[in-house]
């Protein structure tokens, strides 16, 4: 099977394409690039030895102190020239995509260009609103001003993997180069191949506005080149990938105490009550398993589908996933959905399902991989799954719908919170009260009440899950602070000064604070008034050993 694969080059290569320019170092291996879809070899890309991924965070190191003193308007610019770029070349974006991950053009225009989008307009809109000086109450230090300052922390590294191969690049790096700071990002080597296309997106928009382009570079290479980025001594990591990479990465980090932002696998819920209406239960449900043929972190894993609407819902999904087309992408045609990306998830895939129905699940659409060279695997409905099956608790990241029936709420919750991860959740109804009751009692990073995905795209929520499926956030507020040093500053707030006596401590001094601490902290108005008439004679309690 045609797979990306590292091999040991057959001369020497020079790093240009490593780092986006000439730096004169030479890489010893490559990764030799396929079209999943076809199986067609598209051609080989350095891959960054550790010796040149030092190097690259040392120039990005020197970039980012003219990036640092950029002004908000400066860093716009660059941020708007990115979105003109995408917009004026969005077929040629979509092209590399579709031909690196095997996925539709819809799935490459809506999957990754929109979110990418989505996510520029949001920092241009609010990105200097949440990064400038923040004044904040002193509490009862009356005669000072208290304010949080967002200082960048230096260089970030974005280790991402394969599954959204623009959208994981692009969306990944624009917090923390909003918020000042120089990135390097290592996309998966399964979409080595797209990375030239995405650097020169990068480059012109950084040279156009006057900035080095090491400002911002892609290192590609395996995880040997993201285990070596974990080590080279940048002041945060953003890892999005498998949970047991992301514990390497956190061993990796250790020595350094390198922060990490964990963006891990999932299986989350989709959770269908009887009152919900159907038509977009269905649609929905066919969208969290299907969009990017499931090679998604927040696909519809498993669908909780209560027993008075259930036979309903199984029947129009099963007649609708039946009728989806699946089908080479860049070829004639419309397909609904294209070809799994990496060979070692459609083996992942194929192993859970047989493995389920080996154990009595039952296959209504689908249940065995598609036809080569390309790697394809069907859109597939399995039922009678119980949750002691490998299916029903391991992430499959592929096309695979579970439902299982539920008798109420009470066991649609337990059995959605009954988990290993807490990425996102759904609920459907037409109850609101309902919808808001179950959607507290989820265990997620989110919840999308009457829809999929869309907690994703609405920028100003956090994104991010709890459990095995990680920590940190992406988005909003928090994911754009996450990338700055918050600062603490107290300053005077008069131009005269009250001098902090400490030393030398007098005979007086802790009756005089206790009277102090009392009135300061009493919490009603009566007290107040007794300890500040109280007699304040009163000495220093004594021990007696
Ligand atoms: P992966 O863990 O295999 O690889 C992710 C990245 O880590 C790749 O760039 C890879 O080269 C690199 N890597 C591998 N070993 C490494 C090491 N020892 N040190 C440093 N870097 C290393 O994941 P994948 O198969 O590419 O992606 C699928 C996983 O990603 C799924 O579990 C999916 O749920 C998860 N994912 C999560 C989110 C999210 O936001 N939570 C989004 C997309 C994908």
């Amino acid at each position: 099977m045609a797979m990306n694969r590292l091999v040991d080059a057959p001369g020497p290569v020079p790093a240009a394409a490593v780092t986006g320019y000439a730096t004169g170092a030479v890489s010893s291996r490559i990764i030799e690039c396929f079209n999943p879809a076809t199986g067609v070899r598209l051609g080989s890309v350095p891959a960054a030895t550790p010796e040149e991924v030092v190097a690259a965070v040392q120039r990005a190191r020197i970039a980012q102190r003219a990036w640092a003193a950029s002004r908000f308007a400066e860093r716009r610019a660059v941020l708007g020239h990115l979105l003109d770029h995408i917009l004026v070349h969005v077929d040629e974006i979509c092209a590399a995509i579709v031909e690196v991950s095997g996925k539709t053009w819809e799935h490459a225009l809506l999957g990754e260009i929109m979110p990418v989008c989505t996510k520029i307009r949001w920092m241009l809109r609010n990105a200097e609103r949440y990064l400038k000086p923040e004044h904040v109450s002193s509490g009862w230090l009356l005669h000072k001003k208290a304010r949080i300052e967002y200082h960048p922390l230096g260089v970030v590294a974005c280790i991402v993997p394969w599954n959204y191969p623009f959208q994981n690049v692009f969306g990944s790096l624009l917090a923390p180069l909003m918020a000042g700071n120089a990135v390097i990002v290592k996309p998966s080597e399964m979409v080595a191949w797209a990375s030239a296309r995405f650097r020169r997106i990068l480059d012109e928009a950084l040279t156009r506005a006057g900035f080095s382009p090491d400002t911002v570079q892609i290192v590609d290479g395996t995880g040997e080149t993201g285990a070596a980025l974990v080590k080279s001594g940048v002041q945060k990591i953003l890892f999005i990938g498998s949970v047991g990479n992301g514990r390497r990465i956190v061993e990796g980090s250790a020595q350094t105490l390198t922060p990490v932002v964990m963006e891990l696998g999932g299986k989350d819920p989709l959770i269908v009550c009887d009152d919900a209406d159907l038509d977009q239960a269905v649609h929905a449900s066919l969208g969290g398993c299907f969009i990017n043929l499931g090679q998604n972190c927040i696909a519809a894993e498993r669908l909780f589908v209560h027993a008075g609407i259930y036979e309903r819902f199984v029947e129009a999904v099963q007649r609708r996933t039946a009728a989806l087309r699946q089908g080479v992408p860049h070829r004639p045609g419309v397909f609904d959905v294209g070809a799994i990306t990496s060979p070692a998830q459609l083996q992942i895939i194929d192993t859970l399902v047989q493995d389920a129905i080996a154990r009595g699940a039952r296959a209504l659409v689908g249940g065995r991989r598609g036809e080569g060279p390309g790697l394809f695997y069907p859109p597939t409905i399995l039922v009678d799954v119980t949750p002691d099956m490998r299916i029903a608790r391991e992430e499959v990241f592929g096309p695979v719908m579970l439902i299982f029936k539920v008798a109420d709420d009470a066991e649609a919750i337990r059995l959605a919170n009954d988990s290993a991860f807490g990425l996102q959740s759904c609920v459907f109804t037409r109850d609101r009260a309902r919808g808001e009751r179950i959607a507290a009692a989820l265990q997620a990073g989110g919840t999308c009440i009457n829809d999929f995905g869309l907690c994703y795209l609405a920028q100003d929520l956090p994104f991010g899950g709890i459990k095995a499926s990680g920590y940190g956030r992406m988005n909003g507020r928090d994911g754009l602070r996450a990338y700055t040093n918050a600062k603490a500053v107290l300053t005077d707030r008069f131009a005269f000064s009250v001098p902090p006596k400490v030393f030398p401590v007098g005979p007086d001094d802790y009756v005089r604070a206790r009277w102090g601490l009392r009135l300061l902290f009493a919490r009603r108005w009566r007290d107040r008034l007794r300890y500040l008439f109280a007699p304040r004679s009163s000495a220093r309690p004594e021990l007696s050993s």
